[in-house]
């Protein structure tokens, strides 16, 4: 490195207190942190994982298993440990779920690069054979994966199930219950595109939740529930074939600018003006009222005034919606969402069987329901405390992505670490083939993928290298592929049997997402840090992690 910097062509100018680390020792200290970042979720892993809590320097407490929860709490401050949440965050984002795993296999994939570093293979030939690798793991994981009818609630609720086994929620029923809940919503709100394939948009089940009651009372609403109270107490509180207008105006007259002045000089004048107002709003109301309209929802504000004929002509009205909010509420219901009253008309109107203001643990919300065949709901969730229903909120939401992208994929795998060691297999009979120093990085691929069974065993307190072994021997005898680690007996079993079921997307983005951040951080030989401070780029590995310090 000296060499190449001093006999160099480049020469860098860097403002004082800059680090600048290079060439091995960058590599080095990356893969260390990337490896710390891993260590820090993998305790969570699977249902006999342990939850983790995290207090934030405001003194607010979060309890959780989730893994880009707890890596986005963390505060990570060196690069590379950010590079290792932005993983966790996509994988969130993309499928929802396997986001500790997909930690844990970057974090594996880049021990075992770093182990081939050490012995002299050059980094470009590593990042070649994990890119090789990934695409190879991909296609033996679509072999391996299998064919799911839609119909299957009972499959699709083991699906549910395993992504929701390593929650702490409650008891077996409440998760019964929850992962049913999910598998409706999902299927009411999946669409077919032009091409004829299932889409799921997670948008469009929305997640409301209220302390009170218990996760078993955590329910499904046809529609839409607003967290907003009826506009007015003259309004009617329920309405039944509820007729919606859903408005982009403003039902108030908009209040001038600061500098323009009317001069009133009588109280005449004065009287006028006002009842020019209220004509105004009036002749506004009565074009709602005209549509047929008996609910609003509006995005903007409506005055007292206008509120009032409202009222007097029995139309229940909510106002300062949330766009968000009133996209949902336009797929529920039907309804077009009007950016002009003279455009009102009865076609633009939404439908729901039900509207109704309830109060839920002492706060008024709006209750939008029975809706016809609506392509939004919500689930609303409830539970003893505000850290049961956070953690209850991040289970639903992966369970979703689980559920949905099953169904958009139409295949799910065997889970339990028996994909993984399926994989794993596969890679290594590929490798041979390939010869070469690429076929070290290849094998190092399949290693990773074992730290799935392996911190299954682990966090069970099953001895992880004999574990592996077995797991090994199985797979390799006759019907023995469905192996994987059984936590519940600590022994290894058919988890086909078991029913301990994964959507293929999800495994399918582990693979991907790791590989791909294992290839970013090996590619940085060059780390540059304007920052003076400490715990900045080159750093020792653990700098800002947790068990230090949350910052
Ligand atoms: P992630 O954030 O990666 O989804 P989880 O904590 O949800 O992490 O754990 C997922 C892992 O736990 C998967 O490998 C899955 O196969 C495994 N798992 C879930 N349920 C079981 C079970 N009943 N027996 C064995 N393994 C299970
Ligand atoms: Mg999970």
């Amino acid at each position: 490195m000296a060499e190449n910097q001093l006999g160099g062509q480049q020469v860098l100018f860097l403002p004082e207190g800059a680090t600048r680390v290079l060439g091995r020792d960058v590599q080095r200290t990356n893969i260390a942190v990337a490896v710390a970042v891993a260590n820090a979720v993998k305790t969570t892993l699977g249902p006999k994982g342990m939850d983790k809590m995290m207090v934030s320097d405001l003194g607010d407490i979060v309890i959780t298993n989730d893994g880009a929860t707890i890596l986005s709490e963390m505060n990570v401050e060196h690069p590379v440990a950010k590079i290792m949440v932005d993983i966790a965050k996509t994988q969130e984002k993309e499928v929802g779920d396997g986001t500790t795993t997909v930690v844990i296999m970057a974090g594996e994939l880049l021990k075992g690069a770093g182990e081939l570093l050490e012995q002299g293979i050059h980094p470009t030939t590593i990042i070649r054979g994990l890119k090789t690798a990934a695409d190879r793991a991909s296609k033996i994981l679509d072999e391996k994966s299998i064919k799911i009818d839609i119909d299957d609630d009972k499959t699709l609720q083991k699906i549910a199930l395993v992504s929701m086994g390593s929650k702490n929620i409650g008891d077996d029923a409440a998760k019964t219950h929850l992962s049913n809940l999910i598998i409706k919503a999902v299927k009411q709100v999946m669409v077919k595109d032009p091409s004829g394939k299932l889409v799921v948009d997670h948008d469009f089940i929305k997640l409301e939740k209220k302390t009170g009651g218990s996760v078993s009372d955590t329910e499904l609403i046809n529609g839409v529930l607003v967290d907003k109270e009826v506009a007015h107490p003259g309004m009617p509180k329920n309405i039944t074939n509820a007729k919606i207008a859903l408005l982009d105006v403003a039902l108030e007259i908009e209040k001038t600018e600061t500098d323009a002045r009317i001069e009133i000089t009588s109280p005449d004048q004065m009287q006028a003006f006002i009842q020019q107002e209220e004509t105004i709003l009036k002749e506004r109301v009565e074009k709602i009222r005209k549509s047929g309209a008996n609910v609003v929802f509006t995005q903007k504000g409506i005055d007292d005034v206008a509120l009032h004929f409202m009222a007097k002509a029995g139309i229940l009205a909510a106002r300062r919606i949330k766009k968000s909010d009133m996209e949902k509420l336009s797929r529920a219901t039907g309804g077009k969402i009007v950016t002009s009253l003279d455009d009102l008309g009865s076609n633009d109107l939404g439908f729901a069987g039900m509207v109704e203001e309830k109060k839920i643990a002492g706060e008024s919300m709006i209750f939008v329901e029975k809706c016809k065949d609506p392509k939004s709901v919500t689930i609303f969730i409830r539970g003893g405390t505000q850290q049961v229903i956070d953690e209850v909120e991040r289970s639903t939401d992966d369970v979703i992505g689980a559920v949905s992208g099953t169904i958009e994929e139409g295949r799910y795998v065997i889970g339990g670490g028996a994909i993984e060691i399926e994989l794993a297999k596969g890679l290594r009979e590929f490798a041979s083939e390939v010869g070469g120093k690429e076929q070290l990085a290849i094998q190092k691929f399949a290693d990773a993928l074992e730290v799935v069974p392996k911190t299954l065993a682990e966090s069970a307190g099953m001895d992880t290298v004999d574990t592996l072994v077995q797991l090994r021997s199985k797979h390799n005898a006759k019907d023995g592929a469905n192996y994987g680690v059984e936590i519940f007996r600590n022994t290894v079993a058919d988890m086909g049997k078991l029913g301990v079921f994964e959507p293929k997307k999800v495994k399918q983005q582990e693979i991907y997402s790791a590989s791909e951040a294992a290839q970013i951080i090996l590619r940085i030989d060059d780390m540059i840090s304007s920052r003076a401070k400490s715990g900045g780029a080159g750093a020792p590995p653990g700098g800002g992690m947790p068990g230090g310090e949350m910052e």
